[in-house]
């Protein structure tokens, strides 16, 4: 099976801090299935380092402020079509994230609160009908389909 990833659970530097989150899962999973890593941030244009930012309605603000709705909104589109392109069949994507999240991620006011709700890029993905997987859920790809 060819699985979308996000880029920062395999290790790669590109969240906001610049710091890894490398997953002891990832080789036995590499195993199994054919990894294709995006990270949507990146992708939209943004640099690493940069701001944390938060999901509030279908606004994503930095917490000094900024407006990076657009760069997310295009990450998530590169993300999609990447997808298409390579044929992934599903998405593993990091939780909490708002790109990637799925299920809860942070509410919009920089406190540490989770709310109900998705990543923008783990959302465009299921309504185009990827099925969407957070990290907490990987069992559920452990075997090739
Ligand atoms: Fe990881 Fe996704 Fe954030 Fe990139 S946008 S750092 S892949 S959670």
């Amino acid at each position: 099976m060819r699985i979308l990833i996000s880029a920062c659970l395999l290790g790669a530097r590109c969240r906001y801090d610049g710091v890894s989150k490398l997953q002891p899962w990832i080789s036995d999973l590499a195993e199994r299935h054919i990894l294709v890593p995006v990270c949507p941030e990146q992708l939209g244009g943004l640099p690493t380092p940069r701001p944390p930012a938060e999901r509030r309605g279908d606004r994503v603000m930095t917490r000094d402020g900024g407006d990076v709705t657009a760069q997310y909104r295009r990450g998530a589109e590169e993300a999609l079509r990447l997808c298409r392109l390579l044929g992934c069949e599903a998405a593993l994507l990091k939780e909490r994230s708002p790109s990637c999240g799925s299920g809860m991620v942070y509410d919009g006011t920089f406190t540490g609160v989770l709310t109900a709700g998705e990543g923008v890029t783990a959302e465009l993905l299921r309504a185009q009908g990827i099925p969407v997987y957070g990290e907490s859920r990987v069992a559920e790809l452990a075997d090739p389909i």
